[in-house]
């Protein structure tokens, strides 16, 4: 029988700890960690989205600014205001949510954000970071991939991982996780030639796709720890259901371990979110 890793349970204990360091950081530094939140548009995705990380925030006594922005807004409005929190000391992390309208250049508006207030990670600056293994702001979905991950299996060196999708997001921040913890690290993707095989043979698998339970029973090795990252809207008997990038039912009696979705990854893409905030106060405030 495999193991659900519980990414809910994860998040909360994870946010437990970093309410009790707010408070410190308050009581000893005087020092409120703050977010502000930047949304353009009104896609609905986006907006449970930010709702979430808003309420997480409170939750753990974080300062929260929200931005909320016409669909019609300029990219040269949207770099005014970055620069404006850029040079606020009071905010600490800036998230602009992703996507942005299309009359905006999303690289232009990463670009912008001060690496330091980049508590997502995107920033180029925090991408070359990485690459080299010296981590600053980490992309949270991957950092609470990493997470769970060293939670189940603790050491992870030799393990082959596999990492299925090269998003800048997701993919290709993972896979430099991965190595940085001495896996055998193999990404495939859209080109990928015989992906089922490859596949197989993972201790570590990561499915960060986009397509509705992609990912079934033949590809994954038995005893292997999957990671489902994708979040998928379908329809079932008429009803809108969210599924992973795994076909979880077909999996889970093959794998030692995987991650559900909802309640996986996603909660812990926003626990990561809060401790890259409060890692960014401290940061700046050097403590
Ligand atoms: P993306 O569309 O940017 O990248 C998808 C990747 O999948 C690409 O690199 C592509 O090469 C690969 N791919 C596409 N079709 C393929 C195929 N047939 N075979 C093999 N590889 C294929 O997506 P993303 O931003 O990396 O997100 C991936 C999924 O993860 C989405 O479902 C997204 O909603 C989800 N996501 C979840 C969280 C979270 O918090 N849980 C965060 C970010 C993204």
């Amino acid at each position: 029988m495999s193991k659900v890793i519980d990414g809910k349970q994860f998040a909360d204990n994870l946010c437990e700890k970093l309410k009790a360091e707010v408070a410190l950081l308050q009581e000893q530094h005087d020092l409120s960690p703050c977010i502000a939140v930047v949304l353009v548009g009104e896609d609905p995705a986006s907006q449970v989205y930010v709702r979430n990380k808003v309420r997480r925030c409170e939750q753990l006594g974080i300062h929260s600014v929200e931005h909320r922005l016409s669909a019609e807004t300029t990219e040269a409005e949207l770099l005014t205001l970055i620069d404006q929190l850029n040079n606020d000391d009071a905010i600490h992390g800036i998230l602009v949510q992703l996507p942005v309208p299309d009359q905006i250049n999303d690289k232009a508006v990463l670009a912008a954000i001060s690496p330091k207030k980049d508590v997502d990670g995107f920033h180029i600056e925090n991408v070359g970071a990485m690459a080299v293994g010296e981590n600053q702001m980490v992309p949270c979905t991957p950092l609470g991939s990493l997470m769970m991950l060293q939670d189940h299996l603790g050491d992870l060196s030799g393990k082959h991982a596999v990492v299925i999708g090269r998003s800048n997001i997701v993919g290709k921040p993972m896979a430099t996780l991965l190595l940085q913890q001495s896996c055998t690290v193999t990404i495939v993707h859209s080109r990928t030639v015989n992906i089922e095989s490859i596949c197989r043979q993972a201790d570590i698998l990561v499915a960060a796709v986009g397509i509705p339970n992609f990912v079934t029973a033949d590809w994954v090795k038995e005893g292997a720890v999957v990671i489902d990252v994708g979040i998928n809207r379908i329809e079932v008997d008429g009803k809108s259901r969210l599924v992973g990038d795994v076909d979880f039912d077909d999996v889970q009696e093959k794998v030692s371990a995987i991650t559900p979705v909802p309640g996986g990854v996603g909660p812990m893409t926003i626990a990561c979110l809060m401790y890259n905030t409060v890692a960014a106060a401290k940061m700046q405030n050097n403590i």
